[in-house]
């Protein structure tokens, strides 16, 4: 009947889901304000020599039960709830006062770069670019020292706002770099257009080159266009030395990788400034 019908409009599983999505947004929120966040960083190193040449940061959770929690874990709410525009903002002064405290401490800082993750999200918000230039004053840090990593996927969407917000990104001295490069199917006339510095390759094409009978074609088409574009190339993923060898032999500049570091905190960072090699 119709009494019936109508309580099915509760239906305790949905509203649990409902409940869950507000409590989970609360907790990321609650996060968020005692800055239970902090940034790791993954050297990126110079392929010949496996010198140092920047760093990635990548955020964690350090949550008070769930222990260290990886982007996995909440990134994908906090782009459902938009959350991610005030943690990317956490994210990227935080990897600039981390910057400028390496220039402090150690002359070798003034050669980094250090790349900072852009989500869709957090581009398309109205006070981006206002943003990003009010961070790079207030820490001081030299805007070419820092490179923002945004998708292919964002640059397959429109055009010429697009265009017009990355141009006024590198009119603050910032560069760009394209991440996870490759899984879209931007066409190289179609990248021209878009102002980009950097190529990041993306693991899957790394993983090829070892995988079934050693096939490396798909990554040298990769490195090929980011050389035809005359893009620096940094290939992701990158966990043995075969793989390492072989994107040398494609004439791929630079690299990312467990071979040479997992993401770690900033004293590690600190070490190999200090010295150390990665
Ligand atoms: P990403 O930007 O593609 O970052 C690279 C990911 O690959 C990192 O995972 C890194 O730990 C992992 N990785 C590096 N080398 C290797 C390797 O040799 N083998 C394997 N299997 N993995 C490797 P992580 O830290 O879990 O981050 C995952 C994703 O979360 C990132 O992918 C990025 O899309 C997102 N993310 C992380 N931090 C931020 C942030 O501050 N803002 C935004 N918007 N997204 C972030
Ligand atoms: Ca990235
Ligand atoms: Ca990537
Ligand atoms: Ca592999």
């Amino acid at each position: 009947g119709d009494g019936r019908d109508r309580y099915a409009l509760f239906d305790p599983a949905m509203y649990a889901d409902i409940l869950r999505e507000a409590e989970e947004r609360a907790e990321l929120e609650r996060a968020l304000a005692l800055e239970e966040f902090v940034v790791h960083y993954q050297p990126i190193v110079d392929l010949p020599t496996s010198r140092l040449i920047g760093v990635e940061a990548l955020v964690r959770w350090e949550h008070p039960v769930r222990g260290m929690l990886g982007p996995g874990a909440f990134i994908p709410l906090a782009e459902s709830t938009g959350l991610i525009v005030p943690l990317g903002r956490w994210v990227l002064r935080q990897a600039c006062e981390q910057l400028a405290a390496w220039r402090t401490e150690f002359d070798t800082a003034s050669g980094i770069r250090v790349n900072v993750n852009l989500s869709a999200r957090q581009f398309q918000h109205e006070g981006l670019v206002e943003e990003v230039a009010g961070i790079l004053r207030e820490t001081g840090v030299d805007p070419h020292q820092i490179v923002l990593e945004i998708t292919e996927s964002l640059l397959m969407q429109d055009t010429e706002s697009t265009i017009d917000t990355l141009g006024r990104l590198k009119a603050l001295g910032v560069r760009l770099a394209i991440d996870d490069f490759g899984t879209g199917y931007s066409s190289l006339s179609y990248l021209k257009r878009f102002p980009v510095d950097i190529l990041k390759i993306d693991r899957s094409f790394v993983d090829d080159i070892d995988t079934v009978d050693g096939d490396a074609t798909l990554a040298e088409a990769v490195v090929q266009l980011g050389r035809a574009l005359q893009l620096q190339t940094v290939a992701e993923g990158i966990e043995t030395a075969e793989q390492w060898s072989t994107l040398q032999d494609l004439g791929c500049e630079y690299g990312q990788g467990y071979l040479f570091a997992k993401p770690g905190a900033a004293s590690e960072i600190s070490s190999i400034l200090g010295g150390a090699r990665v």
